[in-house]
């Protein structure tokens, strides 16, 4: 059984490895580095730029703890060549594991000639093309860049540019006030740039609960990240060295830089859906069933081009998915239990249905669903380890059955495992 996938990040990678592993003959068609986003644009290089602004925090907290230390100072080039040198090490990584599952790894841009043939365009022109049995969609996303924020990734960027900036700015429009926006804003901030979150809706992390946007809105205050909520971007004029933005309300302001990280859309670009007849759904997402088979018998979808949250571990727990019904199974993808983390300070995680998801299908508290929360102060681990910020709180249903959970506070991601 030969399984061509397209797009060498999280989903396709790890369903590569996982299906080599079953036994399958696999070959991965990657255009540019695997590890995809997540590696080399998203989780993996945020998290490492957030590593460093923990590590100063803990330096100029560390009087606090009875320790004195040396006024901290801040490297930006040498943050930036230790996230780069995490980076390398995963993409080499992979492309071990590749090698020794006996994955064939084909570096150039897929395009489906019909169901069973994909067309590899390479670098320097040549194409090859591979016969398959099944193919795996897993070309991932893009950030959403609509005209109106005249992208020119010069002054007005994505978080695709910022990453590899050699100076922190001195000073940042930040566009969408959600988890891309957040983690970047807060990291930039703690290495001196003048931050501005500009959030269309009325408050910051919209997709929590009220009571924990509240509390990164706290910690954003204190650390002079200035947050305007519930104001829409009517201009971007780029020029030679700032950015002027005019707001909806008509308030102007100026920066350095504007990023734009209000959400990311599938990449389906030149991948000849439609010489396979895939069929798509809403928001150019590609349309599969509960098993992530898409309308053509022999071809699967996963990861951030389809309908599910855009999230690393949800692409690939779709791969494995996927791979296991290739080899004859029949298994559904069921989400009602993914969990999401924001690594700002605090972390903030969630999973299941939220307080304000059952709000807006009309439940009421005592009536439909109780909810319990338990503040860290009381807690006399906290006290001894000064995270004194953050809350568990707890949803269940009217027979204690555990629907959803959120966390706040330092270790919220690790804590929240428990929940899922
Ligand atoms: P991708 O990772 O996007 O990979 C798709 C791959 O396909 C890419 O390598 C691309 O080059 C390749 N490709 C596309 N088209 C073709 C083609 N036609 N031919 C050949 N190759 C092609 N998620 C988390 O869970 N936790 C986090 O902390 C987190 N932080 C993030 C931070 C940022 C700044 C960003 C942008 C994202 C973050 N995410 C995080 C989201 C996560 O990165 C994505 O959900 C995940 O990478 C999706 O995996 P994927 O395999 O579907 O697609």
């Amino acid at each position: 059984m030969k399984i061509t996938i397209i797009g060498g990040g999280p989903g396709g990678y790890e369903a590569a490895i996982y299906a080599a592993k079953k036994g399958a003959e696999v070959v991965v068609v990657e255009k540019d580095k695997v590890g995809g986003t997540c590696l080399n644009r998203g989780c993996i290089p945020t998290k490492a730029f957030l590593a460093s602004y923990d590590a100063l925090e803990a330096v100029e907290t560390a009087k606090n703890f009875g320790i004195t230390v040396g006024e901290a100072e801040i490297d930006y080039p040498a943050i930036v060549a230790r996230k780069n040198k995490v980076m390398t090490s995963l993409v080499k990584g992979i492309e071990y594991l590749f090698k020794a599952n006996n994955v064939t790894l084909i570096n150039g841009f897929g395009k489906l000639l019909d169901a069973h043939t994909v067309e590899v365009t390479k670098e320097d022109g040549s194409t090859e093309t591979v016969s398959t049995d099944y193919i795996i969609l897993a070309t991932g996303s893009v950030p959403t860049c609509p005209p109106v924020f005249n992208v020119d990734r010069k002054r007005v960027i994505t978080s695709d540019e910022i990453l590899d900036f050699e100076e922190a700015p001195e000073s940042l429009i930040l566009v969408g006030g959600g988890v891309i926006g957040c983690e970047i804003g807060q990291f930039l901030s703690k290495m001196g740039t003048q931050v501005t979150v500009v959030e269309a809706l009325p408050r910051i992390m919209a997709t929590m609960d009220e009571d924990v946007s509240k509390q990164i809105s706290r910690q954003f205050k204190k650390e002079k990240i200035k947050v305007i909520a519930g104001d829409g971007i009517a201009e971007v004029n780029p020029a030679e060295d700032h950015v002027d933005v005019k707001l909806a309300s008509g308030k102007e302001l100026s920066a350095a830089y504007c990023l734009v990280a209000i959400g990311r859309a599938p990449y389906t670009t030149g991948l000849g859906l439609e010489n396979a007849g895939v069929e798509m759904a809403e928001r150019g997402r590609v349309a599969v069933n509960e098993n992530l088979r898409t309308n053509v018998e022999n071809i699967y979808a996963i990861g951030d081009i389809i309908s599910s949250a855009q999230l690393a571990h949800v692409a690939t727990k779709e791969g494995f998915i996927a791979v296991d019904n290739i080899m004859g199974a029949n298994k559904k993808a069921t989400y009602h239990a993914v969990p999401g983390c924001v690594f700002t300070n605090p972390q903030l995680a969630s999973v299941g249905t939220l307080e304000w998801q059952l709000q807006k299908e009309g439940k009421e508290p005592g009536k439909d669903y109780r909810t319990g929360s338990f503040d860290f102060k009381g807690l006399g681990k906290a006290q001894a380890s000064g995270h004194l910020t953050g809350f568990v709180k707890v949803i269940v249903d009217m027979n204690d059955v555990l629907i959803g959970a959120e966390i706040v506070g330092a270790g919220a991601s690790d804590m929240l495992q428990v929940f899922s």
